[in-house]
């Protein structure tokens, strides 16, 4: 009996394995025609400054349009796309997207306030990166005081040595650097002083437990008076409640973003929402 358990759950799982790896191969596929089929979408999240109540920002999220899977999420897809070079293609064409439609909002006169756009190291490996970047500001218009490149702490500090460099020429473009799910790595705060980073956003699995859980606590009070120190500022991810959002201004937080305030919408209903009110 047992036996023939094992032999069915091992057919079972073998039968899994290759459905997945076909899966995956569609998806790849599906992956590569997606930028020429015009399926992927660009996605807006507001970022407030709690002391105004003014957009200071806005974070560019993608989404894809599967034609059969309908609306997926990055995690359901960027993964695959960083494991080869198609990372580079679908990024840059965030980078222009987002880039053109921030110029379109200023030129009107409306205030969207500092683009960020979600960097991988793949990118920031890549040759020909900050000559994409240039040309891409150069032909829409876009300032680069206006840009934020968020990279997440997992990736940036698995070889710091390595990118300090490459920061340091975007910082000096005028670009202003974030951590990205700050509080979910292992960090040395040593390098923080070393890295040209003026943002950290601090991850939401950290801040969903403000104010009950009394480590989260202390650490989103740690981050607080470390950056004051260095001048680099914070910014609350994922801020789902009030008590959260009370909790936190308490402590020193003024950048809040997160379903609280907004979930990330198309550049229609920011501009409804927000731009043209
Ligand atoms: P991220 O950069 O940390 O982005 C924040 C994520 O938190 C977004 O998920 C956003 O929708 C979600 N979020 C916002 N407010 C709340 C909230 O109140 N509660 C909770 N639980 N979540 C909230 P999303 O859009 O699914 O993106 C996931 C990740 O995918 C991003 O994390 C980013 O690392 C990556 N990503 C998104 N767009 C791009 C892109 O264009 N290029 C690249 N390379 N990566 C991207
Ligand atoms: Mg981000
Ligand atoms: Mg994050
Ligand atoms: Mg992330």
């Amino acid at each position: 009996q047992a036996k023939e358990e094992g032999r069915n759950s091992y057919r079972f799982y073998s039968k899994e394995m290759t459905t997945l790896a076909f899966e995956r191969l569609v998806m790849e596929e599906n992956l590569q025609q997606a930028l020429e089929n015009k399926e992927f979408r660009l996605y807006y999240q507001p970022q407030f400054d709690t002391r105004t109540g003014e957009i200071s920002g806005l974070e560019a999220l993608i989404r894809w349009e599967h034609p059969k899977l309908g609306l997926l999420l990055p995690d359901q897809f960027i993964p695959l796309a960083e494991e080869n070079e198609l990372i580079l293609k679908i990024d840059r064409w965030v980078m222009r997207t987002a880039m053109e439609q921030f110029v379109q909002w200023y030129e009107e006169g409306l205030n969207p306030g500092r683009l960020g756009l979600n960097l991988v190291i793949r990118q920031l490996n890549s040759s020909d990166f900050i000559r994409t970047l240039e040309e891409c500001i150069a032909q829409t218009g876009f300032l680069p005081s206006w840009l934020i490149l968020e990279i997440s702490e997992e990736q940036v500090m698995s070889k710091p040595d390595e990118y300090i460099k490459k920061l340091q020429i975007l910082h000096d473009m005028g670009i202003t650097i974030a951590i990205d799910d700050f509080g979910t790595g292992y960090s040395s705060l040593a390098y923080l002083r070393r890295l040209p980073v003026s943002m950290l956003k601090i991850d939401h699995s950290i801040i969903e437990h403000i104010p009950e859980n009394t480590d989260s606590v202390a650490i989103v009070k740690a981050i607080i008076a470390l950056t004051e120190s260095l001048g680099i500022s914070v910014v609350a991810e994922g801020v789902e409640e009030e008590k959260q959002k009370i909790s936190l201004m308490e402590y020193g937080y003024y950048y809040m973003q997160g379903y609280y305030y907004c979930k990330p919408v198309v550049a229609d209903e920011i501009e409804k929402l927000f731009l043209k009110k």
